[in-house]
C-alpha cells in the first residue's frame, strides 16, 4: 500500500534513527491501526494514564523511554520528550541538532548521544547553523527538519519529508515551507547593494509607497518572482545571507525601528 506523506516521514525516522531506541515495556507487540499515522501492522498499546493509544512501531520510537541514549532519569525519557531543539535527519541517517547556550544538555550528554548516532553540538545561533547547513548542501535529501513542540501528537502528525525542491520545517506549532530553488536563485543575486541587502534582511517594505519605490529600484537586478517571494523564503534567505557583522545589523535595525 502506498504511504501517506506522514507515514513516509515517521518511517523515514524509524529506519534511520528510531529503530535504535529500545522497545517499550508496554506489554506485548500486537497488530492494529496506528492512532497517529494510520499505519496498519505491528505496534504497541501505550497503557500509561495520559496516553492509552495504539501506535505502530515507527511512531512508538518517538515515545519509547531511552535512558541509555539520553542519560536521564527524568519522567519523560523519550526522544520526543528530550529533544526540544530543532533537528535535521537526512537520507544518509545523519542527525544534527544544534543546542543553544541556555540548554541544560552537558558534555556527557553530547558525547553519549554521539556514540548513539546523534550529533548534538552547541551553536551561537542554532537556527542559522541548520539553515546554512541545508543551503550549503551539508545534508542529503530527502530529510526531516523538525522542532517538536509540547503537543507531541500534533507535532508528529505534521511531520513531512523535505526534498531538494521544497523544504518543510515543522516549528512547534507552525509549518514553514521553503521553495529552495527560489531561495538559491535569490541567494545568487549580488549582495551588499542597497536596497537589496536591506530586503534580504527585513523583507520588502510593507508601506505601499516605499514598496513601489523599492521595486522600481531593484527591477532588472532581481527577477520578479524573487522579489515577490513568500515570507518564509525570505526568512530562509536572511538566515543564510546574514554574513555581515552582527553589530552593524543591530545598529541598522535600531535606526529602522526609530523611523517607524
Ligand atoms: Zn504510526
Amino acid at each position: 500500500m502506498e504511504r501517506t506523506p506522514l507515514q513516509e516521514a515517521v518511517w523515514f525516522f524509524y529506519e534511520r534513527l528510531g529503530h535504535r531506541f529500545p522497545a517499550p515495556d508496554w506489554g506485548e507487540q500486537r497488530e492494529d491501526v496506528c492512532s497517529i499515522c494510520g499505519t496498519e501492522g505491528r505496534g504497541y498499546d501505550d497503557n500509561r494514564p495520559n496516553h492509552r493509544v495504539f501506535r505502530c512501531i515507527a511512531c512508538t520510537a518517538f515515545y519509547a523511554p531511552a535512558p541509555d541514549h539520553f542519560l536521564t532519569t527524568g519522567k519523560d525519557r523519550s526522544f520526543a520528550g528530550i529533544v526540544k531543539n530543532p533537528w535535521v535527519l537526512d537520507a544518509n541517517g545523519r542527525f544534527r541538532s544544534p543546542i543553544g547556550k541556555a540548554s541544560r544538555k552537558d558534555d556527557a550528554f553530547v558525547v553519549n548521544a554521539r556514540a548513539h548516532g546523534m550529533d548534538f553540538y552547541s551553536a551561537e545561533n542554532p537556527f542559522q547553523t541548520l539553515y546554512r547547513g541545508i543551503y550549503d548542501g551539508e545534508f542529503a535529501f530527502p530529510l526531516l527538519f523538525v522542532r517538536l513542540g509540547q503537543n507531541k501528537i500534533e507535532s508528529m502528525r505534521m511531520m513531512r519529508l523535505s526534498t531538494s525542491d521544497m523544504l518543510f520545517f515543522w516549528d512547534k506549532s507552525e509549518m514553514r515551507a521553503f521553495d529552495l530553488a527560489l531561495v538559491r536563485e535569490a541567494g545568487r543575486l549580488p549582495l551588499g547593494e542597497k536596497p537589496w541587502s536591506d530586503w534580504a534582511r527585513w523583507g520588502i517594505p510593507e508601506d505601499l509607497a516605499e514598496r513601489v519605490r523599492f521595486l522600481k529600484d531593484v527591477r532588472g537586478k532581481a527577477p520578479f518572482r524573487v522579489l515577490t517571494m513568500h515570507g518564509d523564503n525570505r526568512l530562509f534567505l536572511r538566515q543564510v545571507v546574514d554574513r555581515e557583522a552582527g553589530e552593524k545589523t543591530k545598529a541598522e535595525k535600531k535606526k529602522r525601528s526609530r523611523k517607524q
